[in-house]
Formats: C-alpha cells, structure tokens, sequence
C-alpha cells in the first residue's frame, strides 16, 4: 500500500494511510487526503483561503479518477464549497457525466448538504488586492485585460499550486485525487487540467496512475497524465515514463523549453513511484505501510530539450 503526493499533500497522508491500513478503499484515501488540504487555510492555491480569479472570486477544480474501472468524476469554477474532491466524486458515483461546472457543481455541493461559504479568506484577499493594483481594472474591457493577465497569471510566487494524491489500497486498486484554486488571478470560469481527466489526473489498474500541478493549459494541450499512463502501458519504467511525458512538452511549437512548468507524480502497478519536474527545486511526499511517516524527497528533474526522447534513451 502507498500513498504520494504534491509536496503540499504530506498534511493528508496521515488521514490516508490510516484509511489503507483499516482495508478503507485507495478512493476513500485520496479524497480524505485532499479533504485535509481544502481545509487548510495556509495553502492559497487549494481550498478554502485558495487565490481568487481576477474578480476576486475563488473558483475551485477538482477532479477523482479509480483504476478499477477507470470511471471519473470532475467539477470545475466550484464557488462557495471548500471541498471539490467531494463534490467531484459525487459527481462521478451518482451523475451519468464526469465533468460539471459552475452552478451545476454548486447544486451538487448544495445537494450533498455541503455548507456554503465565503472561501476568500483576508490574507488571501490582500494579496489578490496588491497583485492587480496598478494593473488591472476589472471593469475595463476583456481586451485591455488580455496582455496585462498573461504577466499576472505567471507570476512564480502565485501561479504554482494544485494538490496530487495518489493511493494503492490492499487490493491493489489504484485512485487518483487532484483539487485547485487554479492559476491565481485567472480569467473567470477559466478551468486548468485539474478537472479534465487525461490532462491532470489519470489511473488505469492495469498500468499505473499518475496527476499533475503546474501550467495547466499545457497539460490540457499535452495529455499529460495520461501520457504519464500510456508510457506505463508501453512497458517504460515510472521514472522513464514521466520523463517521456515531461519531454513531449517541450515540442509544444508555441512554447519555449525552458518555459514549461510541469510537474508530475506517478504509481505504476507495482507500487513503484516516481515525482518528475521540469525545473529544480520541487518536492513531493510519499509513504507506504512500511513506513511509520510521510517522508519527503526531491523530485527527479528532467531537462527540455526541445527534441522527443528515443525509446532507448527512456531505457538508459
Ligand atoms: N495546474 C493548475 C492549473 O492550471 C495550477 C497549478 O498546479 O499550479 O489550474
């Protein structure tokens, strides 16, 4: 049994592994992990307390993939409920859809007897406030805004932030779980690759699972996660798989290399896990009934070279 998560995930891993060690399901284990994460007010890019869109308004994604039968559930631009992992596998258990947005979402939330609350907290507000003074004004029109967003919604120290959790369970179901506030400052109604399955998330038990933080439209572009997934099928080992996937960014015409900002986690079938990035510095948690903690470690980085690995080199 294991669990891995986003660095930011390790404050649910307790709750997880707690849920695997009882024989819960690796479903039931990815939404208690990310539950934690949603409610914890110090993380501004998850959750209650996430970065609102441009408006000021908080618009959560969230996304849940099982491996049994790779059915899924996703809601995206989720106002005024803090638990979109929730929401999303309702969704996925009792809607014949996998992705609802908006005030769909809500009703959803509403219909669970989910509470509805501000999700703006005052420091996140403040920052929200300093970042647009001076450069934007929301009631100006779209045009105006466009040149001036594309500064703000990359901005490093608030764009990066979504949580991963990924479980195997006794049986050796695989689950997926990821949940965003999304790029701080976005366009509303924007939805990254947090909620579209493929893109963000993917778990198949026949090969691995796998999710992803970073530019999300990239993603959504790529298929990143599940690429991660379709290296596993191909039989790569998980460090080459992400390596594979991470790289097939770098041929993205529009984009430079040294632009990309992907990170991805994955489990193969095995157990076996692996945290790639496509820049220094990133690190993620991971456990497994063996162990009596979360322990941290670096993600393995791999350099964009603008040109797609061979097999072989994915073999080295
Ligand atoms: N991937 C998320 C999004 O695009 C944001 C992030 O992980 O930094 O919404």
């Amino acid at each position: 049994m294991i669990v891995v998560a986003s660095a930011n995930g390790g404050v649910g891993i307790p709750q997880a592994m707690a849920i695997l060690r009882a024989g819960g399901s690796a479903l039931d284990a990815v939404e208690a992990a990310v539950r934690v994460v949603e409610d914890n007010p110090d993380d501004h890019t998850v959750g209650y307390g996430g970065y609102p869109n441009v408006l000021g308004e908080v618009e959560l994604d969230a996304s849940v993939m099982e491996g049994t039968t790779r059915r899924a559930g996703a809601v995206g631009a989720l106002r005024g409920y803090r638990h979109p992992v929730s929401v999303a596998r309702r969704v996925m258990e009792a809607l014949p859809h996998v992705l609802v947005v908006g005030d769909g979402a809500a009703r959803v939330a509403a219909e669970m007897g989910m509470v509805q609350e501000e999700l703006l907290t005052e420091p996140a507000r403040a920052t929200w406030r300093a970042g647009l003074e001076g450069t934007l004004d929301p009631s100006a029109p779209i045009a105006e805004w466009l040149p001036r967003m594309g500064r703000l919604a990359t901005d490093p120290e608030h764009v990066s932030g979504t949580v991963n959790v990924i479980a195997q369970d006794r049986d050796g179901h695989l689950a997926v779980a990821v949940s965003t506030s999304g790029a701080a400052w976005k366009f509303p109604g924007r939805l990254g690759d947090s909620p579209v399955i493929g893109a963000g998330n993917y778990a198949d038990d026949r090969y691995g699972a796998a999710a992803c933080t970073g530019w999300g439209e990239l993603s959504i572009r790529a298929g990143t996660a599940r690429q991660v997934v379709e290296g596993l099928r191909r039989g790569l080992a998980v460090e080459a798989a992400c390596t594979a996937a991470l790289q097939e960014l770098a041929g993205l015409g529009d984009i430079r290399p040294a632009d990309v900002l992907m990170h991805v986690v994955a489990v193969d079938r095995g157990g076996r896990h692996c945290a790639a990035t496509t820049r220094r510095g990133w690190q993620y948690v991971h456990q497994t009934d063996a162990m009596d903690a979360p322990c941290t470690g670096s993600r393995l980085v791999v350099e964009l070279t603008g040109s797609e690995p061979t097999e072989m080199d994915l073999a080295r």
